[in-house]
């Protein structure tokens, strides 16, 4: 007998009769004597109308009470699921977030798990129950709801998995598993049998959305068993985020590409080329807690030099305010933007003993008459900024320089 936690995404609870799916295959784990907690995300496309229903009566609608509003979709799911398991003579309970106390920090629409309760679910779990709890949400301190941010009903289901030591969890998706990319954009993406952890957290940190990051990073620290499958398919292993490298030999040097379109560039002009220029342009940026991503100085002429930096699109217009606000501590000729950029990043452990990873990633760009603007590395990964025009031919010709399309 194993403890399995499952979490099902939007698209696999979209419509009744996907529920009734989902119903099925829970039944078909306890039927082999299994204990099952499910988590659900809210029907496909909800969220994103709570969000936009809140936007319509409040331009800059109050965080707390937009978790209020947003964590309903998961309330609807949850009790759908039950009930379908119930028609099919499954024993079964379902739980908000704040009545099976996942506790959060109070950072609400971003709030972090602090700690679950997991003596109640065990019990529900030994009196022959399935336990369904609703994803993306927990309650803080003072018995307010938060939310966990875009895409963390994976994040609960990996810290349910952690707190109550799962044999397994399960992340039932859309796709069949993680992909060499984004198998909508390129459609001769692979499926992986495995992925490390260190690969996973940075193409889920550049934009992979498959699964959340602080999932990735949640199930690491815990060393909780991950995997991502098909809830349209019957078969299939999907894809073991593991802590082993492959030790096959004939292993890619680059075992995936993730992209962002969520990038804007600031570009400052002729700022004065002295020590702590950097510290004058970015301390106020983070004092107004923007997240910058790729930064560019470039070489100083007559004492002035250009510097650029990226930050998420939503903040661009904040940021831009928050230089003007600056101008004369920063001294530069002009401030400029441009909300058009993207990223596009290479990921491999393979990247540590293959020299020559960044020359071919940059002459595949070049050949097709790409500009890079911006270049950031880490051990295991190349990003560049580019033209948004561009992104999805520049992952595509990566795709194939890299050879990730050959099994
Ligand atoms: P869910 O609603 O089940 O949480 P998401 O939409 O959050 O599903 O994540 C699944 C989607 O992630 C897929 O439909 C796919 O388009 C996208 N995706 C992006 N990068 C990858 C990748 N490398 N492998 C698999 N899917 C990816
Ligand atoms: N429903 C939430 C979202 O759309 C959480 C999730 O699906 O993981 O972001
Ligand atoms: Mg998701």
């Amino acid at each position: 007998m194993a403890l399995i936690v499952q979490k099902y995404g939007g698209t696999s609870v979209g419509t009744p009769e996907r529920i009734k799916n989902v119903a099925e295959r829970v039944a078909r784990f306890q039927a082999r004597g299994d204990q099952v907690i499910v988590v659900v995300s809210a029907m496909s496309g909800e969220t994103n109308r709570l969000i936009a229903l809140c936007k319509e009566v409040a331009a800059a609608p109050d965080p707390r009470e937009l978790d209020v509003v947003v964590s309903t979709g998961e309330q609807v799911t949850i009790g759908l699921l039950c009930m379908a398991l119930h028609d099919i003579g499954i024993k079964a309970k379902s739980y908000t977030g704040s009545q099976v106390r996942i506790l959060t920090d109070s950072a609400h629409t971003k709030a972090r798990i602090l700690n679950i309760d997991e003596a109640p679910i065990r019990k529900d779990l030994d009196e022959g129950n399935v336990v369904v709890v609703a994803g993306f949400q927990g309650v803080d301190e003072h018995g307010s709801i938060t939310t966990l941010g875009r895409g963390g009903s994976d994040t609960t289901g990996v810290a349910l998995a952690a707190a109550l030591k799962a044999d397994e969890c399960q992340i039932y998706t859309d796709v069949d598993g993680v992909y060499t990319t984004d198998p909508r954009v390129v459609p001769e993406a692979r499926k992986l049998d495995t992925i490390t952890f260190e690969e996973m957290l940075e193409l889920a940190s550049l934009g992979s959305k498959v699964l959340q990051i602080r999932s990735v990073e949640f199930a690491g620290k815990y060393k909780v068993k991950l995997r991502v499958l098909s809830s349209f398919q019957e078969e299939g292993a999907g894809t073991l985020i593991t802590v082993e490298e492959d030790q096959n030999m004939e292993q890619p040097v680059i075992s995936g590409i993730a992209f962002n379109r969520d990038e804007a560039k600031l570009t400052v002009v002729g700022a004065p080329d002295k020590p702590g220029i950097a510290y004058q342009i970015l301390g106020p940026i983070a004092d107004a807690n923007i997240d910058v991503d790729m930064i560019i100085q470039n070489v100083g002429h007559d004492g002035a030099t250009d510097f650029s930096f990226t930050v998420a699109r939503g903040d661009l217009g904040k940021a831009m305010k928050v230089l003007e606000t600056h101008r004369g501590q920063i001294g530069a000729r002009a401030f400029e933007s441009d909300n058009t950029m993207a990223k596009v990043s290479i990921v491999g452990v393979g990247m540590r003993s293959h020299p020559g990873v960044a020359s071919l990633m940059f002459r595949t760009l070049a050949e097709e008459g790409i500009n890079i603007q911006m270049i950031s590395t880490s051990e295991i990964k190349i990003s560049v900024a580019i033209e948004e025009k561009y992104l999805e031919l520049a992952v595509r010709v990566l795709h194939k320089a890299f050879k990730l399309d050959e099994a």
